[in-house]
């Protein structure tokens, strides 16, 4: 692999290729550029989990030609795949190194899980939602006692947007987890549940279901089970799975159905 990166490097075929290099022992995100090729020896594949994409979508959205090479594995090409259709990054400037690939040694862990599971307490069995249900688990609790228990989840968060900055297909410039006509800013717990079904909503189409927001929430909140509830309307009623196909279109609630009528700018605004 490094071999490869060199020669991609030394030749042009990338600018930049974001990786993991061992600081430390431990497996940090680095960009290697041509002008440091001595920093490839400390260059290392991991199955370490960082959105590496979002450095990506960072370093494109300043320097929009510049080519990117990115080791990957399934969760980075899945959200690849959305910031590509989002307009994030320009695929023909993307090259991947797969991290999984038979060679490597690395190996993809079914769920992308690289921390253990946390086991509930008893105080969260009893009253929350424990994190490694599937959607049909959590709704096999009847409507008032699964509220409950997501009511419990929510008011426990702390509104530290972890959840929000660690995901690779959080991209807006303007976030509606801020919008002070959407959500109350400034008091703890934020608005509940509405932060929450937000952020819920607004992940439809783009959550690759990558767990990254759950293993950076300080609070232990069941967030990806909520988005794989919201994944799981949008591949039953749309037949959409989000990240699966470069070639898809973004995912849009009103499909080709059009209902404002176009208006020019108003110049004087
Ligand atoms: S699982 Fe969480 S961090 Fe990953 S894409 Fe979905 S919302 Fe973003
Ligand atoms: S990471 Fe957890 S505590 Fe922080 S804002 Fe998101 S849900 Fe709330």
């Amino acid at each position: 692999m490094k071999a490869r990166v060199r020669r991609w490097l030394e030749e042009g075929t990338v600018d930049v290729f974001i990786g993991y290099r061992q600081v430390d022992g431990h497996p940090l995100p680095y960009c290697f550029t041509r002008e440091n090729l001595d920093a490839l020896d400390g260059l290392i594949n991991s199955p370490a989990r960082y959105a590496l994409e979002k450095i990506a979508t960072h370093l494109a959205s300043r320097q929009p030609d510049l080519k990117i090479g990115i080791l990957s594995l399934d969760t980075n090409r899945r959200a690849l795949n959305v910031l590509g259709i989002w307009n994030q990054i320009n695929p023909e400037n993307i090259t991947t190194v797969d991290a999984d690939d038979a060679a490597s040694g690395v190996a993809t862990p079914d769920d992308m899980r690289t921390f253990e599971p946390v086991v509930p307490g008893p105080y969260k069995q009893q009253v929350g939602i424990d994190n490694a249900m599937s959607p049909a688990d959590a709704e096999a609790f009847d409507q008032s006692e699964r509220f409950s228990r997501w009511m419990y989840e929510f008011e426990k968060c702390i509104k530290c947007y972890g959840c929000r900055n660690i995901c690779p297909v959080c991209f807006c410039r303007e976030c509606s987890l801020e919008h002070r006509d959407l959500i109350g800013t400034g008091p703890l717990p934020p608005d509940v549940p509405i932060f929450h079904l937000v952020r819920a909503v607004h992940m439809a189409g783009r959550c690759i279901d990558c767990g990254l927001c759950e293993e950076a929430c300080p609070a232990d909140i069941s967030l990806r089970l909520l988005y794989r509830k919201v994944n799981q309307i949008l591949d039953n009623v749309f037949e959409y799975q989000t990240g699966s196909d470069p070639g898809q279109p973004p995912f849009s609630l009103l499909g080709n159905q059009v209902t404002l009528e176009p208006k020019p700018l108003d110049a004087d605004k």
